[in-house]
Protein backbone atom coordinates (compact mmCIF):
# COMPACT_ATOMS: atom_id res chain seq x y z
CA UNK A 1 0.00 0.00 0.00
CA UNK A 2 1.49 3.61 -0.91
CA UNK A 3 0.75 6.33 1.76
CA UNK A 4 -2.23 7.36 0.10
CA UNK A 5 -3.81 3.75 -0.10
CA UNK A 6 -3.14 3.83 3.55
CA UNK A 7 -4.72 6.75 4.72
CA UNK A 8 -7.90 5.09 2.80
CA UNK A 9 -7.28 2.16 4.56
CA UNK A 10 -7.51 3.85 7.81
CA UNK A 11 -10.82 5.89 7.03
CA UNK A 12 -12.39 3.06 5.95
CA UNK A 13 -11.54 1.43 9.69
CA UNK A 14 -13.15 4.30 11.16
CA UNK A 15 -16.20 5.01 9.35
CA UNK A 16 -18.30 4.32 12.82
CA UNK A 17 -16.68 7.06 14.46
CA UNK A 18 -16.53 9.58 11.96
CA UNK A 19 -20.45 8.84 12.20
CA UNK A 20 -21.07 9.33 15.42
CA UNK A 21 -18.64 12.47 15.54
CA UNK A 22 -21.11 14.03 13.05
CA UNK A 23 -23.74 13.31 15.17
CA UNK A 24 -22.55 14.76 17.87
CA UNK A 25 -21.76 17.81 16.07
CA UNK A 26 -25.39 18.11 14.71
CA UNK A 27 -26.64 18.00 18.31
CA UNK A 28 -24.45 20.36 19.44
CA UNK A 29 -24.97 22.54 16.24
CA UNK A 30 -29.00 23.17 17.06
CA UNK A 31 -28.05 23.66 20.71
CA UNK A 32 -26.08 26.56 19.78
CA UNK A 33 -28.39 27.72 17.24
CA UNK A 34 -31.32 27.92 19.61
CA UNK A 35 -29.85 29.58 22.02
CA UNK A 36 -28.41 32.41 19.51
CA UNK A 37 -32.22 32.68 18.41
CA UNK A 38 -33.24 32.72 22.36
CA UNK A 39 -31.07 35.49 23.21
CA UNK A 40 -32.45 37.14 19.85
CA UNK A 41 -29.00 37.89 18.51
CA UNK A 42 -28.58 41.16 16.06
CA UNK A 43 -25.88 42.99 14.45
CA UNK A 44 -25.61 44.96 17.43
CA UNK A 45 -24.21 42.80 19.44
CA UNK A 46 -20.84 42.17 17.55
CA UNK A 47 -20.42 46.41 17.65
CA UNK A 48 -17.27 46.90 19.82
CA UNK A 49 -17.39 49.20 22.60
CA UNK A 50 -14.59 51.50 24.38
CA UNK A 51 -13.92 53.01 27.97
CA UNK A 52 -15.76 51.74 31.28
CA UNK A 53 -18.29 49.60 28.46
CA UNK A 54 -21.30 50.41 30.40
CA UNK A 55 -24.53 48.56 28.79
CA UNK A 56 -21.90 46.52 26.59
CA UNK A 57 -24.86 44.37 25.06
CA UNK A 58 -22.21 41.97 23.26
CA UNK A 59 -20.28 41.27 26.16
CA UNK A 60 -23.48 40.39 28.42
CA UNK A 61 -25.42 38.24 25.41
CA UNK A 62 -22.13 36.22 24.34
CA UNK A 63 -22.19 35.20 28.55
CA UNK A 64 -25.65 34.35 28.28
CA UNK A 65 -25.25 32.07 25.36
CA UNK A 66 -22.06 30.69 26.83
CA UNK A 67 -24.05 29.71 29.92
CA UNK A 68 -26.97 28.17 27.66
CA UNK A 69 -24.91 26.01 25.64
CA UNK A 70 -23.10 24.80 29.08
CA UNK A 71 -26.58 24.24 30.68
CA UNK A 72 -25.27 26.71 33.12
CA UNK A 73 -26.78 29.60 35.20
CA UNK A 74 -24.77 32.65 34.27
CA UNK A 75 -21.74 32.85 32.45
CA UNK A 76 -18.09 35.09 32.07
CA UNK A 77 -16.80 35.32 28.40
CA UNK A 78 -14.25 37.90 27.89
CA UNK A 79 -11.26 38.82 25.97
CA UNK A 80 -9.64 40.18 28.82
CA UNK A 81 -9.12 37.13 29.77
CA UNK A 82 -5.53 35.80 27.82
CA UNK A 83 -5.72 32.35 28.11
CA UNK A 84 -6.90 28.83 29.48
CA UNK A 85 -4.31 29.77 32.67
CA UNK A 86 -5.53 33.19 33.13
CA UNK A 87 -9.23 32.03 33.08
CA UNK A 88 -8.39 29.40 35.84
CA UNK A 89 -6.34 31.45 37.75
CA UNK A 90 -8.98 34.04 38.11
CA UNK A 91 -11.77 31.29 38.68
CA UNK A 92 -9.68 29.69 41.86
CA UNK A 93 -8.74 33.10 43.36
CA UNK A 94 -12.37 34.45 42.65
CA UNK A 95 -13.67 30.85 44.64
CA UNK A 96 -10.48 30.41 47.46
CA UNK A 97 -10.05 32.05 50.33
CA UNK A 98 -6.82 32.01 53.13
CA UNK A 99 -7.33 28.85 54.92
CA UNK A 100 -9.81 26.80 52.08
CA UNK A 101 -8.28 23.47 50.66
CA UNK A 102 -8.33 23.60 47.10
CA UNK A 103 -8.37 19.56 46.51
CA UNK A 104 -7.50 18.34 42.56
CA UNK A 105 -8.59 14.60 41.93
CA UNK A 106 -7.72 14.06 38.49
CA UNK A 107 -3.70 13.87 39.55
CA UNK A 108 -1.40 16.94 39.43
CA UNK A 109 -3.09 19.84 37.31
CA UNK A 110 -1.99 21.05 34.13
CA UNK A 111 1.69 22.19 33.92
CA UNK A 112 0.87 26.03 33.86
CA UNK A 113 -1.58 25.63 36.89
CA UNK A 114 0.91 24.22 39.31
CA UNK A 115 2.86 27.57 40.15
CA UNK A 116 -0.70 29.20 40.10
CA UNK A 117 -1.83 26.36 43.29
CA UNK A 118 1.96 26.23 44.87
CA UNK A 119 4.68 28.27 43.30
CA UNK A 120 6.22 30.04 45.57
CA UNK A 121 6.88 33.16 46.29
CA UNK A 122 4.87 34.40 42.97
CA UNK A 123 1.42 35.36 44.05
CA UNK A 124 0.09 32.18 44.20
CA UNK A 125 -2.71 30.68 45.89
CA UNK A 126 -0.06 28.95 48.55
CA UNK A 127 1.29 32.73 49.64
CA UNK A 128 -2.28 33.65 50.36
CA UNK A 129 -2.55 30.88 52.70
CA UNK A 130 -4.95 28.50 50.36
CA UNK A 131 -3.91 24.94 50.75
CA UNK A 132 -3.52 22.17 48.19
CA UNK A 133 -4.18 18.69 47.97
CA UNK A 134 -4.88 16.28 45.06
CA UNK A 135 -5.17 12.34 44.55
CA UNK A 136 -3.56 10.66 42.20
CA UNK A 137 -5.19 8.98 39.25
CA UNK A 138 -5.07 4.83 38.88
CA UNK A 139 -4.68 3.30 35.71
CA UNK A 140 -6.40 6.58 34.52
CA UNK A 141 -8.95 6.62 36.43
CA UNK A 142 -10.18 8.49 39.47
CA UNK A 143 -9.15 6.77 42.81
CA UNK A 144 -12.57 6.47 44.96
CA UNK A 145 -10.47 5.23 48.47
CA UNK A 146 -8.02 8.08 48.04
CA UNK A 147 -10.33 10.89 47.70
CA UNK A 148 -12.60 9.71 50.74
CA UNK A 149 -9.20 9.48 52.43
CA UNK A 150 -8.39 13.12 51.42
CA UNK A 151 -11.33 14.97 51.98
CA UNK A 152 -12.14 17.26 54.82
CA UNK A 153 -14.48 19.84 55.96
CA UNK A 154 -11.50 22.51 55.04
CA UNK A 155 -11.94 22.00 51.10
CA UNK A 156 -13.71 23.93 49.32
CA UNK A 157 -13.33 23.58 45.44
CA UNK A 158 -12.93 20.05 44.39
CA UNK A 159 -11.78 20.54 40.82
CA UNK A 160 -11.00 17.86 38.11
CA UNK A 161 -9.51 18.97 34.66
CA UNK A 162 -11.21 16.68 31.75
CA UNK A 163 -8.18 16.45 29.18
CA UNK A 164 -4.71 14.82 30.01
CA UNK A 165 -2.74 17.30 29.61
CA UNK A 166 0.48 16.51 29.19
CA UNK A 167 0.14 12.81 30.77
CA UNK A 168 -0.67 9.49 28.98
CA UNK A 169 -4.23 8.80 30.24
CA UNK A 170 -7.30 9.41 28.44
CA UNK A 171 -9.99 12.46 28.88
CA UNK A 172 -12.75 11.92 31.38
CA UNK A 173 -16.18 11.71 29.84
CA UNK A 174 -18.81 13.87 31.27
CA UNK A 175 -20.38 10.51 32.30
CA UNK A 176 -17.06 10.10 34.51
CA UNK A 177 -17.11 13.33 35.71
CA UNK A 178 -20.74 12.84 36.89
CA UNK A 179 -19.98 10.32 38.89
CA UNK A 180 -16.96 11.99 40.59
CA UNK A 181 -19.32 15.07 41.26
CA UNK A 182 -22.10 12.05 43.15
CA UNK A 183 -19.54 10.35 45.14
CA UNK A 184 -17.39 13.64 46.38
CA UNK A 185 -21.64 15.03 46.99
CA UNK A 186 -22.14 11.73 49.21
CA UNK A 187 -18.89 12.61 51.32
CA UNK A 188 -21.35 15.43 52.06
CA UNK A 189 -19.24 18.18 50.15
CA UNK A 190 -21.32 21.69 49.41
CA UNK A 191 -18.53 23.57 47.98
CA UNK A 192 -18.19 24.11 44.47
CA UNK A 193 -17.20 21.33 42.11
CA UNK A 194 -14.97 23.06 39.62
CA UNK A 195 -13.77 21.54 36.09
CA UNK A 196 -10.74 22.72 34.05
CA UNK A 197 -12.84 21.67 30.28
CA UNK A 198 -9.94 23.12 28.20
CA UNK A 199 -10.05 20.66 24.97
CA UNK A 200 -13.55 19.30 26.08
CA UNK A 201 -15.91 21.38 24.88
CA UNK A 202 -19.07 19.98 22.52
CA UNK A 203 -16.82 16.41 21.95
CA UNK A 204 -19.65 15.54 23.45
CA UNK A 205 -23.36 16.08 23.40
CA UNK A 206 -23.34 17.31 27.23
CA UNK A 207 -20.85 19.63 29.03
CA UNK A 208 -19.55 18.86 32.54
CA UNK A 209 -21.91 21.68 33.94
CA UNK A 210 -25.05 19.70 32.81
CA UNK A 211 -23.78 16.69 34.28
CA UNK A 212 -22.89 17.32 38.50
CA UNK A 213 -20.15 20.22 38.42
CA UNK A 214 -20.79 23.48 39.07
CA UNK A 215 -18.17 25.34 36.95
CA UNK A 216 -16.43 24.88 33.89
CA UNK A 217 -13.37 26.77 32.78
CA UNK A 218 -12.02 27.31 29.52
CA UNK A 219 -9.97 28.81 26.54
CA UNK A 220 -11.27 30.41 23.31
CA UNK A 221 -8.42 30.07 21.21
CA UNK A 222 -9.11 26.22 22.12
CA UNK A 223 -11.99 24.17 20.95
CA UNK A 224 -15.24 26.80 22.63
CA UNK A 225 -13.59 29.59 19.66
CA UNK A 226 -14.42 27.33 17.03
CA UNK A 227 -11.37 28.60 15.23
CA UNK A 228 -11.92 32.54 14.82
CA UNK A 229 -12.13 33.50 18.54
CA UNK A 230 -9.53 36.00 18.34
CA UNK A 231 -8.31 35.49 22.29
CA UNK A 232 -10.40 34.62 25.33
CA UNK A 233 -11.79 32.14 27.78
CA UNK A 234 -14.66 31.84 29.87
CA UNK A 235 -16.18 30.58 32.96
CA UNK A 236 -19.88 29.18 32.99
CA UNK A 237 -21.64 28.05 35.64
CA UNK A 238 -23.56 28.44 39.16
CA UNK A 239 -24.61 31.92 40.23
CA UNK A 240 -23.22 32.01 43.29
CA UNK A 241 -20.22 31.03 42.06
CA UNK A 242 -20.15 33.54 39.22
CA UNK A 243 -20.93 36.49 41.38
CA UNK A 244 -17.70 35.70 43.05
CA UNK A 245 -15.34 35.00 39.75
CA UNK A 246 -16.56 38.21 38.45
CA UNK A 247 -15.07 40.73 41.02
CA UNK A 248 -11.91 39.16 40.89
CA UNK A 249 -11.88 39.32 36.63
CA UNK A 250 -12.49 43.27 37.28
CA UNK A 251 -12.74 44.78 40.64
CA UNK A 252 -14.93 43.80 43.90
CA UNK A 253 -16.94 46.90 43.55
CA UNK A 254 -17.76 46.87 40.03
CA UNK A 255 -17.97 43.15 38.42
CA UNK A 256 -19.36 42.54 35.50
CA UNK A 257 -20.95 45.85 34.76
CA UNK A 258 -17.64 47.16 32.92
CA UNK A 259 -15.36 45.29 30.47
CA UNK A 260 -14.96 46.90 26.79
CA UNK A 261 -13.51 45.62 23.68
CA UNK A 262 -13.12 48.31 20.94
CA UNK A 263 -12.58 45.44 18.35
CA UNK A 264 -16.42 44.08 18.35
CA UNK A 265 -17.63 40.77 19.16
CA UNK A 266 -18.06 39.22 15.62
CA UNK A 267 -15.69 36.60 15.87
CA UNK A 268 -16.62 35.74 19.43
CA UNK A 269 -20.37 34.78 18.22
CA UNK A 270 -19.20 32.92 14.84
CA UNK A 271 -16.66 31.32 16.74
CA UNK A 272 -19.04 29.64 19.03
CA UNK A 273 -21.75 29.33 16.18
CA UNK A 274 -18.88 27.45 14.40
CA UNK A 275 -17.13 25.61 17.36
CA UNK A 276 -19.58 22.50 17.04
CA UNK A 277 -18.24 21.87 13.29
CA UNK A 278 -14.88 22.82 13.90
CA UNK A 279 -14.58 20.74 16.96
CA UNK A 280 -15.96 17.73 15.24
CA UNK A 281 -13.12 18.18 12.24
CA UNK A 282 -10.65 18.02 14.94
CA UNK A 283 -11.89 14.96 16.29
CA UNK A 284 -12.09 12.73 12.91
CA UNK A 285 -8.24 14.36 12.82
CA UNK A 286 -7.34 12.68 15.39
CA UNK A 287 -9.40 9.88 14.89
CA UNK A 288 -7.43 9.36 11.68
CA UNK A 289 -3.98 10.42 13.06
CA UNK A 290 -4.73 7.47 15.90
CA UNK A 291 -5.65 4.92 13.50
CA UNK A 292 -2.76 4.99 11.28
CA UNK A 293 -0.25 5.50 14.30
CA UNK A 294 -1.57 2.26 15.76
CA UNK A 295 -1.38 0.15 12.41
CA UNK A 296 2.49 1.59 12.49
CA UNK A 297 2.92 -0.12 15.89
CA UNK A 298 3.15 3.26 17.78
CA UNK A 299 1.62 3.25 21.30
CA UNK A 300 -1.21 6.35 21.42
CA UNK A 301 -4.26 7.84 23.38
CA UNK A 302 -7.14 7.55 23.34
CA UNK A 303 -6.80 4.18 21.84
CA UNK A 304 -8.49 3.07 18.72
CA UNK A 305 -11.56 0.99 19.88
CA UNK A 306 -12.35 4.00 21.94
CA UNK A 307 -14.69 7.39 21.88
CA UNK A 308 -12.37 10.30 22.15
CA UNK A 309 -13.73 12.40 24.86
CA UNK A 310 -11.28 15.35 23.89
CA UNK A 311 -9.99 16.90 20.61
CA UNK A 312 -5.83 15.40 21.50
CA UNK A 313 -4.08 12.71 21.01
CA UNK A 314 -0.41 11.47 22.60
CA UNK A 315 1.32 9.54 20.78
CA UNK A 316 4.84 7.82 21.82
CA UNK A 317 7.90 7.95 19.61
CA UNK A 318 10.82 6.62 22.32
CA UNK A 319 13.51 8.79 20.49
CA UNK A 320 13.93 12.25 20.51
CA UNK A 321 14.12 12.20 16.52
CA UNK A 322 10.90 10.29 15.97
CA UNK A 323 9.05 12.99 18.02
CA UNK A 324 10.59 15.94 16.45
CA UNK A 325 10.59 14.87 12.88
CA UNK A 326 6.51 14.11 13.77
CA UNK A 327 6.05 17.90 15.30
CA UNK A 328 7.89 19.51 12.41
CA UNK A 329 5.76 18.09 9.27
CA UNK A 330 2.74 19.07 11.53
CA UNK A 331 4.30 22.86 11.14
CA UNK A 332 5.15 22.25 7.48
CA UNK A 333 1.76 21.39 6.70
CA UNK A 334 0.34 24.46 8.24
CA UNK A 335 -1.30 27.42 6.17
CA UNK A 336 1.33 29.74 8.52
CA UNK A 337 4.77 29.74 8.76
CA UNK A 338 5.16 26.40 6.99
CA UNK A 339 8.55 26.86 6.09
CA UNK A 340 9.98 27.20 9.18
CA UNK A 341 11.76 24.19 11.17
CA UNK A 342 10.79 23.54 14.88
CA UNK A 343 12.94 23.43 17.64
CA UNK A 344 12.73 22.98 20.94
CA UNK A 345 12.38 25.83 24.00
CA UNK A 346 12.05 26.65 27.65
CA UNK A 347 8.28 28.04 27.19
CA UNK A 348 7.16 30.09 29.98
CA UNK A 349 5.09 27.93 32.49
CA UNK A 350 6.58 24.63 31.47
CA UNK A 351 9.81 22.98 33.32
CA UNK A 352 11.04 21.21 30.49
CA UNK A 353 11.79 22.16 26.96
CA UNK A 354 8.80 21.88 24.33
CA UNK A 355 8.85 21.61 20.80
CA UNK A 356 5.63 23.23 19.39
CA UNK A 357 4.20 23.32 15.90
CA UNK A 358 1.50 25.72 15.97
CA UNK A 359 1.74 27.28 11.92
CA UNK A 360 -1.58 29.10 12.95
CA UNK A 361 -4.12 31.60 12.11
CA UNK A 362 -4.77 32.80 15.76
CA UNK A 363 -1.10 33.22 17.19
CA UNK A 364 -0.68 29.63 19.67
CA UNK A 365 -4.60 28.25 18.71
CA UNK A 366 -4.39 24.91 19.44
CA UNK A 367 -8.05 24.07 17.81
CA UNK A 368 -6.35 24.56 14.57
CA UNK A 369 -3.90 22.08 13.53
CA UNK A 370 -0.98 21.78 16.08
CA UNK A 371 1.31 19.49 18.19
CA UNK A 372 3.50 19.88 21.01
CA UNK A 373 5.33 18.07 24.07
CA UNK A 374 8.56 18.19 26.12
CA UNK A 375 11.21 16.47 24.69
CA UNK A 376 12.06 14.25 27.47
CA UNK A 377 12.03 10.41 27.37
CA UNK A 378 9.25 8.45 26.70
CA UNK A 379 9.10 11.31 23.55
CA UNK A 380 5.64 11.97 23.48
CA UNK A 381 4.27 14.16 21.24
CA UNK A 382 0.32 15.59 21.59
CA UNK A 383 -1.16 16.19 18.50
CA UNK A 384 -4.66 18.36 18.18
CA UNK A 385 -6.70 20.50 16.06
CA UNK A 386 -7.67 20.83 12.90
CA UNK A 387 -10.14 23.27 11.52
CA UNK A 388 -10.52 21.17 8.50
CA UNK A 389 -10.37 17.47 8.46
CA UNK A 390 -8.59 17.56 5.06
CA UNK A 391 -6.20 19.53 6.57
CA UNK A 392 -5.36 16.76 9.21
CA UNK A 393 -5.49 14.52 6.19
CA UNK A 394 -2.67 16.40 4.32
CA UNK A 395 -0.56 16.82 7.47
CA UNK A 396 -0.74 12.66 7.94
CA UNK A 397 0.25 12.27 4.77
CA UNK A 398 3.38 14.60 4.77
CA UNK A 399 4.42 12.64 8.13
CA UNK A 400 3.49 9.50 6.76
CA UNK A 401 5.94 10.14 3.72
CA UNK A 402 8.44 11.24 6.55
CA UNK A 403 8.12 8.32 8.65
CA UNK A 404 6.85 5.33 7.45
C1 LIG B 1 -4.30 24.24 27.36
C2 LIG B 1 -4.67 23.80 28.70
C3 LIG B 1 -4.65 24.66 29.80
C4 LIG B 1 -4.09 26.05 29.75
O1 LIG B 1 -4.50 26.82 28.71
P1 LIG B 1 -3.55 27.95 28.06
O2 LIG B 1 -4.52 28.64 27.20
O3 LIG B 1 -2.46 27.28 27.34
O4 LIG B 1 -3.08 28.81 29.18
C5 LIG B 1 -5.10 24.19 31.01
N1 LIG B 1 -5.52 22.93 31.15
C6 LIG B 1 -5.54 22.06 30.12
C7 LIG B 1 -6.02 20.67 30.36
C8 LIG B 1 -5.13 22.47 28.87
O5 LIG B 1 -5.16 21.61 27.86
Amino acid sequence: MDNIEFINYCENKLSEKFKKADETAYFNQVKVVKAFSEYRVALRHFNGTTGYGYDDEGRDVLGKLYARVFGAESGIVSPHIVSGTHALTVALFGLLRPDDTLLCISGLPYDTIRGVIFGKDNGSLKDFGINFEYCDLVDGKFDYEEIRNKFNKKVKVVYIQRSRGYELRDAFSCAEIGEACEFVRSLGFTGCIFVDNCYGEFVEKFEPTETGADLAVGSLIKNAGGGLAPTGGYICGKQVYIDMIEKRLTAPSIGLEVGSYAGGYQYFYQGLFMAPHTVAQAVKSSLLIGQAMSELGYVNYPSVDKIPYDITRAIKFNSAEKMIDFIREVQYASPVDGYVCCEPWDMPGYEEPIIMAAGTFVSGASIELSADGPVKPPYIAYFQGGLTYEHGKYALERILNKIR
